[in-house]
């Protein structure tokens, strides 16, 4: 049965929950606990967390119990993604965090509307669906994943839309990433803006 999910964020599709390290973007090395919810209509056929999709396969916690959880570990800081997290009001959830002195992260593709309070804002946009023009000015970090050739221009339309102290990435799809990364040293050499990211957790092989 689908879910009935609650409109003020207490109680949220929670695919998983880990303690781990940021592997990806301006955050990289950092211990972070990770609160992974469920439901995405974004689409990208490259998605390696397919398996969020769906938010009625993963159950509804309480927004308090995840607090609480993410309160445990020494590492005072979470990011919070998907799926796509802002799908759901993340008020309440980022208020039980700050409440308790721990750093708010989310990783959005921008695609649904800004809720909770955060200390770092990753917008990753995607071609399939676009990011919300309202939400790009209040991104700190502007996180391309770079498929194939044409995703260089692309990001350029982005980062055109972002704020000046908006730090600038570009991150080769894991699974072209023997092929694409080459093209992105070589961007970012000629365009020192842009920094690489690497989703170095892969290389690690922690979550
Ligand atoms: S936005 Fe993220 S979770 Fe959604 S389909 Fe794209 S990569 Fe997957």
């Amino acid at each position: 049965m689908a879910h009935q999910i609650p409109t003020d964020g207490t109680l949220l599709p929670l695919m998983e929950e880990f303690y781990t390290i940021q592997g990806e973007g301006y955050n990289t090395g950092k211990a972070a606990y990770f609160i992974r919810l469920g439901g995405c209509d974004v689409g990208c056929h490259w998605c390696d967390v397919k398996e969020s999709w769906d938010a009625d396969l993963h159950p509804l916690t309480l927004s308090d119990d995840i607090a609480a959880k993410a309160d445990t570990f020494p590492g005072k800081a979470v990011v919070i993604t998907g799926g796509e997290p802002l799908i759901y009001n993340l008020d309440y959830l980022t208020a039980r965090l700050k409440e308790r002195n721990i750093l708010t992260f989310i990783e959005t593709s921008g695609a649904y509307p800004l809720s909770g309070s955060w200390d770092w804002i990753c917008l990753s946009p995607k071609k399939f669906k676009a990011p919300r023009p309202d939400i790009t000015p209040f991104a700190n970090e502007l996180k391309v994943i770079v498929f194939n050739k044409s995703d260089f221009a692309w990001a350029e339309q982005y980062a055109a839309t972002v704020s000046d102290t908006c730090k600038l990435y570009l991150q080769p799809e894991w699974s072209k990433s023997k092929e694409i990364t080459p093209l992105i040293i070589d961007y970012v050499m000629a365009n020192p803006k842009w920094e690489i990211s690497l989703q170095t957790h892969k290389y690690l092989n922690i979550p």
